[in-house]
């Protein structure tokens, strides 16, 4: 998979413009505040119909215009594809495939798939389970639709849960319901844990490859899946994973009460990172803290190849800043055949790039 051309109208700080891409490596340079950024966020909007970053379309369009347009052509699945996402003020955002309009983000992400590194990621190691967690549930979900069905279900039954505990001290006539809450929240629950343990399983050996080798050997990355502490095994069938979690409800039923949250289930649970054993979270420095998410996210990378069967583009912004020598050729070189894009500030990095093109950017125009 990749992008052979971007067409770029009025999006964020670009004016008109089109780009045509190497498959290989695209390295991005440029002085802060040029447009670096916002060209890789264009790229996964190509993909995801919506920018991870803003929560409305139109903080994207070009302060003054009134709309944007992307176009990209891409190679997947062997054929050539042109996506196309268009926002204008006052419209509703318009996408197509090969100019038949596409209703949902899906059909743009069934052509592209991207995944996107960029500092906030370092969130990942750093942050609480809640960020390991939302990462866990993003990538399931583009991957399996029965993961993201369940997710939602067991979301607005936690709310559900979470509103009748907060209120049945004044109207104690809505406990009766609460018997089917738990019953329905053990059953989507263990759909959850069901897959969580088969997809952090593989996200643990593809991550602790990917470091092995980005720190030359030197440093050991393992990821242990934590969730209910009843469950005595992720890994076993959906009965068993009912019942434990049931249990789980009743011991903490009394505490709940108290305490008015929801306390059993795995909306708690964490991904725990490690390098050589050692909380990664609480010990790991700057650049092993880049390491270790930039690993999780190759693992995703992985796994999206094992289930697709292509690679997904890579957009790395801002990876190369904090490693050593040795660390930033593993980037540049070493991420195999697929494509990615890497964004940078200082050029005295790129003689170590083998493979691929770099552009500059500087005020939103973009040179080879
Ligand atoms: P850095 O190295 O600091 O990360 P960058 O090259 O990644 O810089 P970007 O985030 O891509 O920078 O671009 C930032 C510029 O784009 C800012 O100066 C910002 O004002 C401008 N910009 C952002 N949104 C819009 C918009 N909707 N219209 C016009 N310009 C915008
Ligand atoms: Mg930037």
């Amino acid at each position: 998979m990749r992008i052979d051309r971007v067409y770029l109208e009025n999006f964020r700080n670009y004016a008109a413009q089109t780009v045509t891409f190497h498959p290989a490596c695209n390295v991005i340079c440029g002085e802060n505040a040029q447009g670096k950024t916002n060209l890789l966020e264009a790229l996964c909007c190509l993909s995801c119909a919506k920018s991870h970053r803003t929560r409305t379309d139109k903080e994207l369009i070009r302060f003054g215009a009134e709309g944007f347009v992307l176009q990209g052509e891409i190679f997947s699945r062997e054929r050539e594809f042109v996506s196309r996402l268009e926002v204008r003020r006052g419209r509703r955002k318009a996408m197509s495939v090969n100019k038949v309009p596409a209703k949902t983000a899906s059909e743009l992400s069934a052509v592209l798939g991207t995944i996107f590194f960029s500092p906030e990621d370092l969130q990942l190691i750093r942050a609480g389970a809640a960020e390991r967690r939302r990462f866990l549930d993003a990538s399931l979900s583009q991957l399996r639709p029965r993961y993201a069905a369940a997710l939602s279900e067991y979301q607005r039954l936690h709310e559900h849960k979470t509103r009748l505990l907060r209120d049945c001290a004044d109207r104690p006539d809505l406990l009766a319901t609460l018997p089917d809450f738990n019953r329905r929240m053990a059953e989507t629950g263990a759909v959850l844990i069901h897959y969580r343990a088969r997809f952090t399983d593989l996200l643990a050996r593809y991550a602790a490859a990917a470091h092995r080798e980005c720190s030359g050997g030197k440093e050991e990355l393992t990821a242990v899946y934590r969730t209910v502490s009843a469950v005595t095994d992720p890994f076993a069938p959906h009965e068993v994973l009912r019942e434990e979690l049931l249990e789980h409800q009743r011991l903490h039923e009394a505490a709940e009460f108290s305490s008015r949250q929801c306390l059993s289930g795995p909306h708690k649970d964490d991904l725990e990172v490690f390098l050589g054993g050692l909380s990664a979270r609480s010990f790991a420095s700057q650049g092993q803290t880049r390491t270790a998410a930039l690993s999780l996210k190759l693992a995703a990378r992985e796994i999206h190849r094992d289930i697709t069967g292509e690679y997904p583009v890579l957009l790395l912004d801002d990876v190369l800043s904090e490693l050593d020598p040795r660390r930033q050729e593993f980037v540049l070189n070493r991420l195999g055949s697929a494509q990615v894009f890497i964004t940078c500030c200082e050029e005295d990095r790129l003689h170590q790039l083998l493979q691929g093109n770099v552009y500059y950017v500087s005020e939103g125009r973009i040179t080879e």
